[in-house]
């Protein structure tokens, strides 16, 4: 979204404050443009024989969004057995799906393998267990490298103390259960965390994933996980994507010239196909000034966009309304009966009730992390594709609150 003359536009002509009158807000819309172009720069990023991304779809689980990236020849990361079941519902071929969980059942895992996806396990016990059933089905290892890195505790998920992955002390006694089960492992995998910085941690991450991969003889790919931070404020530092491809491609084209034979280089970003895509649309409820404070009131909360009360995180505010408006200083808050603050002492061009606002970098773990918390609607969605919108998801209706719903009939109770 740009700024042109007066008035912001999407790439392609298309008017956000037209897409909000016809929507309505709140409303969350998604440029396949930006993740087009971000799935590219990765790919390209990339010199080896072979190489496959596979889009963490629980960033942003929408069927069309999910079918975006199928066209795009991605594949598909996912964590669940639901997510699974939706990517073979838009057509994603089984190879093609890798489902990575934490913590799930053994049963969980069997249906996955009887869906034919691609397995990583993460633990012992379940690799075991797997094993003694589905000798014929190999599998992926996650294994945990024991590096910090993430922009906060809860994204990081690498490190020694983290329940993911097997320890890469343990390789013993993976390679003792492989040899009683007759189970084999056709790929490595690591996922450190997300936010990451410093394309270092990655080689370092690497070299410990090489290390493992060169006693397992039947492997065809090794998967880096992701983790890559992407911009959210304006000279914002980001992962620097060109120089991480080259350098994990020279030392990955070494590996399998040392291994002797060619292997699959796989990656399974979320938050850098589609962060950047999305933008969340608001309308201000009220301008309220207090004695110490001027805040800007939303018609949303952190039912909809929770990433800066859950993590701290920045998201990038504009008034869409108000393109060449002097700026002020706002204090930016939701609906929400409890403190729902999107972000403090703001410069944002002077607001007016009934102006728009955007969230910048909404397009991953935003609306797929959404709730009805104070009964209040999801949001509608809007993808736009090669100059046209189009409705993905229709906003909430008040059924849509009850409909699971059962209601105990007290008086007919009373009367047994
Ligand atoms: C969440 C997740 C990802 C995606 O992480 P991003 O930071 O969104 O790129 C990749 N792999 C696994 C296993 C995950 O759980």
């Amino acid at each position: 979204m740009n700024l042109e003359g007066n008035r912001y536009l999407f790439d392609g002509g298309i008017d956000p404050l037209e897409l909000c009158k016809k929507y309505d807000c709140p409303l969350y819309v998604y440029d396949t443009g930006v993740m087009k172009r971000q799935y590219n720069r990765l790919l390209n990023a990339f010199d080896v024989k072979q190489v496959k991304l596979n889009y963490a779809c629980k960033a942003l689980t929408n069927l069309s969004v999910l079918k975006f990236f199928k066209r795009l020849g991605s594949g598909l990361d996912t964590v669940s057995i639901q997510e699974v079941r939706l990517g073979l519902q838009v057509g994603f071929a089984p190879e093609d799906i890798i489902y990575t969980p934490n913590g799930v059942s053994l049963e969980e895992i069997k249906m996955a393998a009887d869906l034919g996806v691609k397995i990583n396990i993460d633990n012992i016990s379940i690799l075991e267990q797997f094993g003694q059933e589905f000798k014929d089905i190999p599998v992926c290892i996650r294994i945990n490298p024991h590096i910090m890195a993430g922009g906060s505790s809860k994204i990081s998920v690498g490190h020694i103390d983290s329940k993911f992955g097997i320890s890469f002390h343990q390789m013993p006694l993976v390679k003792r259960v492989l040899e009683a089960t007759g189970l084999k492992v056709e790929g490595v995998h690591m996922h450190t965390g997300s936010d990451i910085m410093d394309a270092n941690v990655f080689l370092m991450g690497a070299e410990i994933l090489f290390n493992i991969a060169k006693d397992f003889p039947d492997l065809k790919y090794i998967d880096f996980g992701s983790g890559f931070k992407v911009p959210y404020k304006e000279n914002d530092i980001e992962t620097d994507i060109e120089d991480l491809g080259e350098k994990i491609s020279e030392r990955f084209n070494q590996f399998c010239a040392d291994y002797g034979r060619e292997l699959t280089l796989m990656f399974e970003p979320g938050k850098f196909l589609v962060s950047q895509s999305g933008y969340f649309f608001t309308k201000v409820n009220v301008v309220k000034q207090t004695l110490s404070t001027v805040f800007a009131g939303v018609d949303s909360g952190l039912n909809h966009l929770i990433r800066p009360m859950f993590y701290d995180s920045y998201h990038r505010i504009q008034n869409v309304s108000k393109p060449n408006a002097k700026p002020r200083i706002y204090t930016v808050v939701g609906y929400i009966c409890e403190t729902d603050t999107f972000g403090v002492n703001r410069r944002i061009n002077e607001i007016q009730e009934g102006d728009i606002l955007v969230f910048h970098n909404a397009g991953a773990y935003c609306s797929s992390m959404a709730s009805n918390y104070n009964s209040r609607y999801k949001p509608a969605e809007v993808m736009i594709f090669e100059g046209k919108d189009y409705l993905i998801r229709e906003r909430d209706k008040m059924e849509d609150l009850t409909s699971k719903q059962i209601e105990v009939n007290f008086e007919e109770e009373v009367k047994v």
